[in-house]
């Protein structure tokens, strides 16, 4: 299997160059050039099968060839090693609840399959391999859990001093070993930039291999197509056997695209609903046909805040989209809003709807899953359909301040997230300048 880029489709790279690259350089997003059914027998096997061997079979069918059965295997088996049950709130709704991980957040899934897919890569390189990432919060997280302990890859997270949580900031900065983290003193924005800068520093890279870890990184996509086959196989366990609506609240579409693959891959599906905060780009070309990307706004909902989708454009080229620098056709509106529909919340209707879900179905949302509640339900009011599914991202606990002021009680912390209360914080503190930056990385990696 090789990949190509939305942008041009006559570029194709392997897999390797694919996860290693991140984005082509073209600026498009990596796809796969095809994506066939699975086989009958797998969807007549599939209410006995196991989390992980369905994550083996979705990923050998998306990775044809490009990495053998055995490595591929083991590589899903020590990823998905958590659950994503499925929680019944009443006849017509359920919960897929995707915060089982290590970062309590869906991103879990994401990030261990692409470090140990990674690994695998890197394995037969004599150099050790960096990763340097640049987060606002829940990415860096997601990825110093994911990567922790990671034989032959290290990694290095920039995140802005004093803007991000208290406990985000521990996820950060307690792990030790191969995960060490820069206290920039600037904005994301800086800390972006310095990524860039050390990304474009030819000499650097001539003695430190670098990698991102990148949302946009098709080896993140592909693991979150996993559990929309784990959630049907619940379904049918429970003799639900219409094909179910997905109702996915997002912010870079990443999880919604996942649900596209899954389709593309044969899972039935009735819809899919794109559920967003105020930031309602894509709700807004579903309803137009007009796509006008703008800068975000701030919402209590704040992973979902995200002004230009960065994986619309695979939506696009899923339905029709030949060159992603072409305007969007009509035919790709048209399938689109087939298969998707789209409906945005403000933070006042997010907030009784966290309240709401608590009284009615004695269930605690966080505010992202809230916001796909809403969306589920208009949706089921208009269209009197069938069983609907809604993805929970993020544990409430991780943003335990807003839900403890909406519920006006205090809210129960994982184990896994309360015990990093008391580890130490290591971190090394930087201006917004390269150079010391570039001076750091060279003496802890060369
Ligand atoms: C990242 C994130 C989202 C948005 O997911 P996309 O794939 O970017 O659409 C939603 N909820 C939570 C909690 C997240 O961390």
């Amino acid at each position: 299997m090789q990949f190509f880029s939305t942008n041009n489709p006559e570029l194709r790279v392997d897999l390797e160059e694919a996860i290693f690259r991140g984005l082509p350089a073209d600026n498009g997003l990596y796809m796969p050039e095809r994506i066939d059914p699975l086989p009958e027998s797998f969807f007549q096997e599939l209410p006995d099968l196991s989390f992980s061997e369905i994550g083996f079979r979705v990923s050998r069918q998306l990775l044809k060839g490009a990495i053998a059965d055995d490595a591929l295997r083991s590589i899903v088996e020590e990823a998905i090693n958590f659950p994503a049950p499925l929680i019944k709130l009443d006849e017509q709704k359920s919960i897929l609840e995707l915060f089982h991980g290590p970062s309590l957040a869906f991103k879990d899934f994401g990030a261990r399959f692409m470090s140990r897919l990674m690994a695998h890569f890197n394995k037969e390189k004599d150099k050790q391999l960096v990763i340097l990432v640049a987060t606002s919060g829940d990415t860096g997280g997601a990825v110093a859990a994911g990567f922790y302990q990671t034989p032959g890859i290290e990694v290095v997270i920039l995140y802005p001093k004093g803007k991000v949580s208290l406990l985000q900031e521990k996820q950060l900065t307690t792990l030790g070993h191969n995960i060490k983290a820069l206290e920039v003193d600037g904005t994301f924005d800086d800390c972006q930039h310095l990524v860039k800068q050390a990304f474009l520093d030819e000499d650097l890279r001539d003695q430190i291999r670098l990698s991102s870890a990148n949302s946009i990184n098709i080896a993140r996509l592909i693991p979150q197509s996993f559990y929309y086959f784990e959630a049907y196989k619940q379904l049918l366990g429970q003799g639900i056997i219409t094909p179910p609506v997905f109702c996915i609240p997002s912010g870079n579409f990443g999880n919604l695209t996942a649900g596209l693959l899954a389709h593309r891959l044969g899972l039935p599906v009735t819809q899919f609903i794109a559920a967003t905060n105020s930031n309602d780009v894509v709700p807004q070309y579903l309803q137009s046909g007009n796509y006008n990307p703008r800068p975000s706004v701030a919402t209590l909902s704040n992973a979902m805040d995200v002004g230009k989708p960065s994986n619309f454009a695979r939506m696009a080229n899923l339905y029709g989209q030949i060159n992603g620098r072409d305007p969007l056709e009509k035919a790709t509106w048209e399938s689109m809003r087939q298969l998707i529909t789209g409906y945005a919340f403000t933070d006042l209707e997010t907030e009784a709807a966290v309240q709401l879900v608590k009284d009615r179905f004695d269930y605690t949302i966080d505010p992202h899953g809230a916001v796909g509640y809403l969306a589920l339900d208009r949706y089921q009011k208009e269209t009197n359909s069938s069983h609907g599914i809604i993805l929970e991202t993020a544990h409430p606990s991780k943003f335990k301040p807003d839900v403890e002021r909406i519920l006006r009680h205090e809210i129960e912390v994982p184990e896994r997230l309360a015990e990093l209360e008391n580890r130490e914080k290591v971190a090394v503190e930087m201006s917004i300048i390269y150079s010391p930056v570039r001076k750091w990385l060279l003496e802890q990696y060369v």
